[in-house]
């Protein structure tokens, strides 16, 4: 079987792929140049990966020549889009490029996928919580949970940006699927923060991906330094990775949204590990007050992924003390 990837340098992607690999899939990713994509290929060291070149996913027609050159693709994994929270132009720098991309992934499945039955969306809890709801307590939210986040709302700040282009990329896909009646089933994921080890050492830079920055932020943050109010859900890459697969594997997953969830974590939380767990990084990070973290995020809604957890088979995602230990961990000794 082979499956298609987009964005597949990303963080969260390349251990789809490595994990796709595991299980003797063929894997085409897409990636922005062909030295991120010999640069992966390295890292992969497996035959069964190749790469095609996708400079922009939001260029019309962008994905058209990869998927014609391999009509024996199955499954379209979805994953490339822009996230930061640093846009100064947020329709031309997040909202256009998430939804126009993918439009064209869909738009080239449609035209070139002829073999193509399952195709597996990257979204976003940011597309299922409106962030007014998830400050409240009272809310509960589930996969039927929509953000009601407006397009001019999208504009306001970075943040919104991020969360509007999520939700309107997501929406573009289950009408593309109402329009045009395609023959392939969609299932999408939608994870809170991703926390977790990067899929290769190599991979640690000074300034990681947006996720992964929460937390090594803290570690650059010195003795001194404040507590940031970062706070949300949290899934590992490990279990956001597995979902992606058995996401167009089980058929109960079809069709559906998975709401990739272990817990709620404030960044209080993570310096009380690191302080706990890393003798060697007392007194270099902040200490906060040790123990608030859970009031700090008490007014939160409850996020109910319960159908989820069934469909998946997941009984418990990975913890946010084991998610935090081993991306740090990975970290340290790379630094060394
Ligand atoms: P990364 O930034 O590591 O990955 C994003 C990938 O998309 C990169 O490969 C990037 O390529 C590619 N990309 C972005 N914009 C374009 C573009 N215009 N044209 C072509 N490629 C593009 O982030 P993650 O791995 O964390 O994110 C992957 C997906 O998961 C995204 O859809 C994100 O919204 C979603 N997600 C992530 C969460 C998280 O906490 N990490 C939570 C919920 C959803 P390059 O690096 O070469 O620019």
């Amino acid at each position: 079987t082979s499956v298609f990837v987009s964005g597949a340098t990303g963080f969260i992607a390349q251990h789809v792929v490595k994990d796709l690999l595991a299980k003797n899939y063929t894997v085409i990713g897409s990636v922005r140049s062909a030295s991120k994509g010999d640069h992966l290929a390295e890292l992969l060291g497996s035959k069964k990966f190749s790469y095609e070149v996708v400079e922009d996913i939001e260029k019309e027609g962008a994905f058209d020549a990869a998927l014609e050159k391999h009509p024996e693709v199955s499954v379209f994994l979805h994953t490339a889009s822009p996230f930061h929270f640093k846009a100064t132009d947020n329709e031309k720098e997040l909202l256009l490029p998430a939804v126009n991309g993918t439009k064209n992934a869909f738009r080239a499945i449609q035209l070139h996928g002829k073999n193509v039955t399952n195709v597996v969306l990257t979204s976003s809890y940011a597309a299922v919580g409106t962030a007014s709801k998830d400050a409240n307590k009272d809310e509960v939210i589930n996969e039927e949970s929509w953000n009601e986040i407006t397009w001019e709302e999208a504009l306001k700040d970075p943040v919104s940006g991020y969360r509007g282009s999520k939700t309107f990329a997501e929406k573009a896909a289950w009408e593309f699927l109402k329009e045009n009646n395609p023959k392939f089933v969609l299932s999408v994921v939608n994870p809170t923060f991703v926390f977790g080890p990067q899929a290769f050492d190599s991979e640690v830079k000074d300034s990681l991906n947006t996720s992964s920055e929460v937390i090594n932020a803290l570690l650059k943050s010195g003795a001194n330094g404040v507590v940031p109010p970062v706070k949300g859900g949290f899934v590992d890459v490990r279990d956001v990775s597995s979902a992606h697969i058995t996401a167009f594997e089980k058929e109960a997953a079809y069709g559906q949204r998975l709401i990739l969830n272990s817990t709620r974590f404030t960044a209080q939380e993570i310096v009380d590990i690191l302080n706990k767990r890393f003798p060697e990084l007392v007194g270099k990070i902040p200490v906060g007050e040790p123990g608030t973290g859970p009031s700090l995020r008490a007014n939160n809604a409850t996020i109910d992924n319960t159908k989820t957890k069934k469909i998946l088979g997941v009984s418990e995602f990975i913890g946010l003390e084991k998610s935090v230990v081993d991306s740090v961990s990975q970290i340290l000794r790379t630094r060394k």
